[in-house]
């Protein structure tokens, strides 16, 4: 974090704006809607500024920048094009420990202006730390074009009840459920639509329901994180993330994704090594269990789809026999990720009716696999776990009948910025990926599939090599 957010409070207090153009009369008008008492130091004013002046909203003395200006400040905003001032203001602002804002001068200021969303008493604030603020601009668009006009009415609806919903709901877990369900359901829009009465009416019923309701009902969620990129969560994914008390995630989930969770939300780290287990299975489940009955709310988010690989099915039995309530969110699982961003059809018309997903974890040295099945023609094979058997892998289905030229994709850190690919035949492919040293979660696609993504690729190549 480059610079520290905070929201300061400017009501009744003075604040000084440098520059007597446009720029500052802009600067001037946001102070004055945070309640300021605004000074401004400028030899000539002109246009809005002028107006505001001559309103008795803003006041001038008509002279230039003086040290002692600064007396009584809390903030200073220096909007003039005249570097020897800007310098000037903004050295004896620091030297004072006033924070100073100078126009497009980073390396001048103390705090940065962001681009700024007001639904009062509702405030977005975005920086780029003074990187781009075009950026942060078209940022606050799109989180503009997400938000109700009438949010702040929501706001304000809501602090009515604050203190009497503090009190009638004293465990803060039950609290932070009950605003939930007020903001997601029907009290929020009709809050929205300004049906004072009817939300009223509601967000009561919802507050003795709440009263009533067990504070000690923990509940686990199985999450699917999907393969690594964050945009590929589900939506219900990110929602339970928002609210989760604690999270307990895998080796395969990204930071970012992991980013996204409610901020004080418990973070417990499960993740195991092919060989080497970090946390047992069956102390897993346990860990889960106590949560639950806790009175935790968990998510559990494992890497692609709980039920794909993910011994998402042992954790469900756990926590059914220990009488915890458990819910399932499908993630996208790797075979699918990785399908997409390598451009691979898993099934084609042409080339593949069916698409069969093995793992190929090594147990006790050798992997035990339907050969037959998985060798025959027609059908895409995605191995998962494969990348420590390529060799026995390779060889089992070429002994089975599949041709030694059958194309195969190794794909590394799927959907993720880091994804590496090795495309090749059943006789190459295990030379290919030694010499890849690929260290990350690999996924092995085997069908005629590969070799559409395989003959596109070149294509494409041929195409940048020619300049087009
Ligand atoms: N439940 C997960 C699979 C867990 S098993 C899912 O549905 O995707 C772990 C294996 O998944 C890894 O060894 C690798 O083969 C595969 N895998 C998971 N994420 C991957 C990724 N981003 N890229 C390539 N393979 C991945």
């Amino acid at each position: 974090m480059q610079t520290f957010p905070l929201f300061l409070s400017l009501q009744g207090r003075r604040a000084l704006v440098v520059g007597g153009a446009d720029a500052a009369a802009r600067k001037a008008e946001l102070l004055l809607k945070a309640g300021a008492q605004v000074s401004l130091i400028a030899e000539t004013v002109g246009g809005e500024i002028a107006h505001f002046i001559a309103e008795g909203h803003v006041s001038w003395a008509g002279c230039a920048f003086d040290d002692d200006d600064l007396e009584g400040m809390s903030l200073v905003i220096v909007a003039t094009e005249d570097e020897s001032v800007q310098a000037r203001v903004s050295g004896a602002a620091q030297v004072r420990c006033i924070p100073v804002n100078v126009v497009d001068r980073p390396a001048l200021s103390t705090f940065i202006m962001p681009a700024i969303i007001d639904r009062a008493p509702i405030t977005i604030a975005i920086s780029t730390a003074g990187t781009a603020p075009a950026l942060a601009r078209r940022i606050r668009a799109d989180i503009e074009r997400s938000l109700p006009a009438a949010l702040g009415r929501l706001a304000r609806f809501a602090e009515v009840f604050r203190e009497q919903v503090r009190r009638t709901l004293v465990v803060p877990r039950a609290r932070r459920r009950f605003w939930d369900r007020v903001f997601e359901g029907r009290v929020g829009e009709l809050a929205l639509a300004g049906d004072e009465i009817g939300a009223r009416r509601e967000l009561i019923r919802l507050l003795d329901n709440a009263r009533s309701e067990s504070p000690t009902a923990g509940m686990v969620h199985l999450v699917g994180a999907g393969p690594g990129d964050p945009d590929l969560l589900t939506l219900k994914a990110h929602r339970l993330l928002q609210r989760a008390d604690v999270v307990v995630y895998d080796r395969l989930v990204s930071d970012e994704i992991l980013a996204m969770a409610r901020r004080d939300a418990e973070r417990v780290y499960v993740g195991k090594r092919r060989a080497n287990h970090c946390v047992p299975q069956p102390e897993i489940n346990d860990r889960l269990v106590a949560l639950a009955r806790a009175g935790k709310s968990v998510v559990r988010l494992k890497g692609g789809d709980p039920f794909v690989f993910g011994r998402g099915g042992e954790e469900v039995e756990a926590l059914v026999a220990a009488g915890v309530a458990v819910e399932v969110v499908p993630g996208v699982t790797a075979a699918l990720g990785c399908a997409s961003s390598a451009g691979i059809p898993l099934t084609h018309r042409d080339h593949a009716q069916a698409c069969v997903l093995v793992t190929g974890h090594l147990k006790n040295g050798t992997v035990d696999l339907d050969w037959a099945m998985l060798s025959r023609p027609r059908q895409t094979v995605v191995i998962y776990m494969g990348a420590g058997a390529l060799q026995h892998i390779a060889s089992q289905l070429i002994a089975h009948g599949l041709p030694a030229s059958t194309p195969v994709a190794l794909i590394e850190n799927g959907t993720t910025d880091r994804e590496r690919r090795v495309v090749g035949t059943l006789a190459t492919i295990d030379r290919q990926a030694r010499q890849a040293f690929l260290s990350g979660p690999t996924l092995c696609m085997v069908g005629e599939v590969v070799g559409l993504a395989l003959s596109r690729d070149q294509e494409l190549s041929f195409e940048s090599r020619m300049g087009l």
